[in-house]
């Protein structure tokens, strides 16, 4: 018996002791009409995370009953995203593949009494539908002969009718309290060319008609889904009890996924991608599992997260300081140090000797000692960030200032002596001496310096585009704020950075720690560049 950790495993633990399931087989059901999201990695986690934890498998499993809206284009990227993941499916499947027997079992609910064809449309349809406080009203059709039913839905099959003309509804109750179960669709024609199974179908399956029947051919013990389906589960379960599939499915609902600041519809990021709003579906600020991947956040960082926020049964949302904080918690660990000064100003050591370089030591990640220095290079004119040099210094500012000692990062101790200023009072270069005997590691200086900067070697730098992002979106000022209201226009922010070479030569999607910077990935997207994965603060309180 494994110790539960949220209520799905106490159900599951509950039926494995009382004997109703033996095994643990769950699926994770995308539709192929968009790129996966962070939301979906929740779902990932819980589907494969929930059948390794009982030595059970996990079924890739794609819904793609709408063919209007699908591609394989979808497929492909779908399942590039679940290995980028680290989960591995037991087997693939298709509701395509299931039309044969899911329009088999139509067929037994018609002989059976149990599914008639009507000629009501779809505006018809949701009329008599009634209300929460009124029962619907039946269908003129409702009371067809199965013999009549049968051949009208053989009719529609063979293509006999124009979309929308006919459709084949389950016949259960229209006073019911669950609107779901008054006589929901279950069969519709249309004619549309699916990615899969081309032009052979005239007639599709509704969802909730074909996701009780495929959970089941495929074994599938625990189909999990979101909270929304709640209020179909009478609905799946009429159809697993009224069709006679022998394997029986049971489904649970949990929460939704939502972050502050993003967006989680497949729908809305297609939006984005179509309205060019983004660079694509993978770009950095997207929180498609494609864009988060080009952003640099570790899948592992990603995993933990969803670990960690548990699973509920109430929606609510995540604040993304939250999320980012797994990433820069992992990166803090694992990704290599390096320079690189985003506005750079040029500093000349006066004192330093011209046509002289000299290598230093400086450590690749001090949270992992075992990979020990590379090396660096200084010489006489070095680039510090414009941000580390003050004219005006407010009182403790450990930075450069005139008069004011500081220290290079993994070099030496420089004075700051003068600095010029172009008409407009910006800093155009900084004269210090450094102090010989302050090398780092053999410091006899001393000299007491509080500030520690990064810089980079004028001899060798090269430059590059360094990008920070915004969010997508503006937190909402009012509850239910539209999105397109919401849609920050400037969250790319573009520098002419100096990096040094070792980081500029560095292989592509490679992820560094920029000292004093920030956590960014090296990309050649749109040119070399060092694209912000996560900022250096913990924006998270917890
Ligand atoms: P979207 O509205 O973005 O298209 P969806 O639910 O329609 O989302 P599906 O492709 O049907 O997308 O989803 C596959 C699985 O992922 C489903 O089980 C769905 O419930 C789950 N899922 C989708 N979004 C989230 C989310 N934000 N949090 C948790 N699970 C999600
Ligand atoms: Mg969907």
């Amino acid at each position: 018996m494994v110790e539960a950790k949220n209520f799905i495993e106490d159900i599951i633990n509950e039926e494995l002791a009382e004997g109703k399931v033996t095994t643990v087989h769950t699926r994770f059901p995308p539709e192929p009409n968009g790129y996966l999201h962070v939301g979906h990695a929740k779902s990932l986690c819980l589907n494969f995370g929930t059948a390794e934890k009982y030595g059970g498998v996990c079924n890739l499993f794609f819904d793609d009953t709408n063919p209007s809206k699908e591609k394989t284009e979808y497929v492909d990227a779908i399942k590039k995203d679940i290995e980028w993941l680290g989960f591995k499916w037991y087997e693939v499947h298709y509701a395509s593949d299931f039309f044969d027997d899911i329009f088999n079992l139509a067929v037994k609910l018609i002989k059976d009494g149990k599914a008639y064809v009507c000629d009501l449309s779809a505006e018809e349809i949701r009329l008599t539908r009634g209300t929460l406080t009124e029962p619907g009203i039946e269908s003129p059709y409702r009371n067809r002969s199965a013999e009549e039913n049968l051949e009208l839905f053989l009719a529609m099959r063979d293509g006999k009718f124009a979309d929308g003309e006919k459709v084949l509804r389950a016949k259960i109750d229209m006073a019911s309290p669950n609107i779901n179960l008054r006589d929901p669709v279950i069969y519709r024609v249309l004619r549309a060319t699916h990615h899969r199974t081309g032009d052979k179908w005239c007639v599709y399956p509704m969802y909730d008609f074909a996701h009780p029947i495929c959970d089941s051919m495929q074994g599938v013990t625990h189909s999990i889904c979101t909270l929304e389906f709640e209020d179909h589960r009478p609905l799946y379960n009429w159809v697993v009890e009224n069709t006679g599939v022998t394997h029986k499915p049971r489904q649970i609902e949990f929460a939704r996924l939502n972050i502050t600041n993003t967006v989680m519809s497949k729908r809305y990021l297609k939006k984005l991608v179509e309205d060019g709003a983004v660079w694509g579906w993978d770009d950095p600020r997207m929180p498609t599992l494609t864009g988060l991947r080009n952003r640099g956040i570790p899948a592992e960082a990603l995993k933990n997260f969803c670990e960690e926020i548990g699973v509920a049964k109430a929606n609510s949302e995540i604040e993304v300081a939250y999320f980012e904080h797994f990433t820069r918690d992992y990166l803090n660990i694992e990704a290599e140090r390096a320079m690189a000064v985003l506005d750079p100003v040029k500093v000349i050591l006066t004192n330093y000797p011209e046509g002289k370089s000299e290598k230093l030591n400086f450590d690749i990640n001090p949270n992992k000692p075992e990979l020990g220095a590379r090396e660096i290079t200084i010489s006489r004119e070095i680039y510090i960030d414009r941000e580390d040099f003050s004219v005006c210094p407010p009182p403790k500012y450990f930075r450069l200032k005139k008069d004011g000692y500081v220290r290079l990062k993994n070099a030496y101790i420089v004075k700051c002596d003068d600095y010029l200023a172009d008409e407009d009072g910006n800093v155009t270069e900084i004269y210090c001496s450094y102090v010989p005997e302050s090398h780092s590691g053999n410091d006899n200086s001393g000299i007491k310096c509080k500030g520690t900067i990064h810089w980079v070697d004028a001899n060798n730098c090269r430059p590059i585009t360094a990008r920070k992002f915004d969010y997508l979106l503006k937190d909402a000022e009012y509850p239910g704020q539209d999105f397109a209201e919401r849609m920050n226009y400037d969250s790319v922010h573009e520098f002419s950075a100096l990096a040094e070479p070792y980081l500029f030569e560095a292989e592509e999607g490679k992820c560094f720690q920029l000292l004093r910077t920030g956590y960014y990935k090296r990309s050649n997207e749109k040119g070399a560049s060092l694209n912000e994965i996560v900022s250096l603060k913990d924006g998270y309180k917890k």
